[in-house]
């Protein structure tokens, strides 16, 4: 938060509209213009975001979504919400995101939509989603709550599927403290999110409910610190980018171990987090371990993400089991996030990379690996 957050949340106290006001409706035509979207629809959270979207589906109960288990869990509830059944496919290793490969054999004639991630901003394979859904007649949903300002050949994420959503809670690239958006290029859709995000109403500003509608608005403080935020994102994505940076060099010499976030040819990454994974030579358990010695170390770190489909939740509702998605879980237990927001310096960055360096000949690795003699 910088003197321009302040500056305008201070006018909208002074101004005393502190809902339905003209941030809201500046920090939407900022979102828009970013996105390279006909519409931006600014919703309560990113969640909100994704459930109206998903409710737009109009599935029937019980029609099934293909969707990835290495996300948020906001991702996969957002379909139970509306009685839709998560589909999960399993993840590619390099990025993370949705194996594209694996499309065709989890498809069945419940699957009617696919919703896809953009995991930790690096964006999902949207050209080749794109044709896959129109091969099969699947509407498409894009969870890019991690990736705002990410592009494909310079295509921005908000424009790929019929809508995007957005998240702005306080570890994204810009934040509201609480809040979302929709972006999307279809006028019915926009109607309908802006309805729906405001009690079903036919006019924002009048008293007649058309549709089951929910209070999703975004209220103009948050709106505020939006438009700020969103002024400042080309200053806040290069020191994240710094940070990154920073990391990547710090970090480079323990590649036989860790394994740093990959860059994708044409693809315009958006820093979310800086995700490291442990090389496939440490036994299982290594990652807890690196994370509590850290922690000793007086360094911060997260398990990301945990398995959606092994939460407790979802494995009491749907009975999944660890092996029912390999990659993912892999993924999942070998990776964790480091410390990382636009503030983070160069010697903090050094004091991670310098605790790593000690720790991680300290961690246990597989028995049965054999190395071949250098
Ligand atoms: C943050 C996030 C969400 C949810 O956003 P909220 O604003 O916290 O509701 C959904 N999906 C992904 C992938 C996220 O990272």
């Amino acid at each position: 938060m910088g003197p321009l957050e302040k500056r305008y949340v201070l006018a909208v106290l002074e101004a005393r509209r502190l809902a339905m006001g003209p941030y809201g409706q500046r920090f939407e035509a900022r979102m828009a213009d970013l996105c390279g979207t006909r519409h931006a629809i600014a919703v309560s959270s990113g969640t909100a975001a994704l459930h109206l979207m998903v409710r737009t589906l109009d599935l029937p109960p019980g029609a099934a979504v293909l969707t990835t288990p290495f996300s948020f869990v906001a991702t996969a509830n957002v379909l139970l919400y509306e009685g839709l059944h998560p589909r999960f496919v399993d993840i590619e290793p390099r990025s993370y995101n949705l194996d594209v490969s694996r499309l065709d054999a989890a498809l069945t004639p419940a699957v009617r939509a696919l919703l896809a991630v953009d995991v930790f901003g690096m964006p999902a394979d949207w050209p080749a989603l794109t044709t896959f859904a129109e091969r099969h007649g699947l509407r498409l949903l894009d969870d890019a709550c991690e990736g705002l300002g990410a592009a494909i050949g310079g295509k921005r994420l908000g424009c790929w599927g019929e809508a995007a959503a957005f998240g702005f809670y306080p570890n994204k690239q810009i934040t509201t403290g609480e809040g979302g958006c929709i972006t999307t290029d279809d006028d019915m859709l926009a109607l309908r999110y802006r309805s729906m995000r405001n009690h079903g109403r036919a006019n924002d500003y009048h008293m007649e409910h058309v549709r089951l509608g929910y209070n999703y608005r975004m209220d103009e403080l948050s709106a505020a610190v939006g438009c700020a935020q969103l002024e400042r994102l080309p200053e806040l994505a290069a020191r994240r980018a710094q940070v990154a940076e920073a990391y990547a060099t710090a970090l480079s010499s323990l590649a036989e171990d860790l394994i740093l976030p990959a860059a994708k040819p044409g693809v315009q990454h958006q820093w979310f987090v800086y995700v490291v994974r442990l090389a496939d030579h440490f036994a299982p358990g290594a990652r807890d371990l690196l994370m509590e010695r850290l922690r000793e170390h007086g360094i911060q770190s997260a398990p990301y993400f945990p398995c959606i489909h092994l939460q407790p939740y979802y494995r009491e509702r749907f009975g999944y089991r660890p092996g029912d998605f390999p990659v993912a879980e892999a993924v999942s237990a070998s990776t964790l996030a480091l410390p990382f927001f636009p503030g983070l310096t160069e010697a903090d960055v050094h004091r991670v990379a310098e605790a790593l360096t000690v720790l991680l000949p300290s961690l246990p690795r597989t028995p049965y690996r054999v190395f071949a003699p250098s």
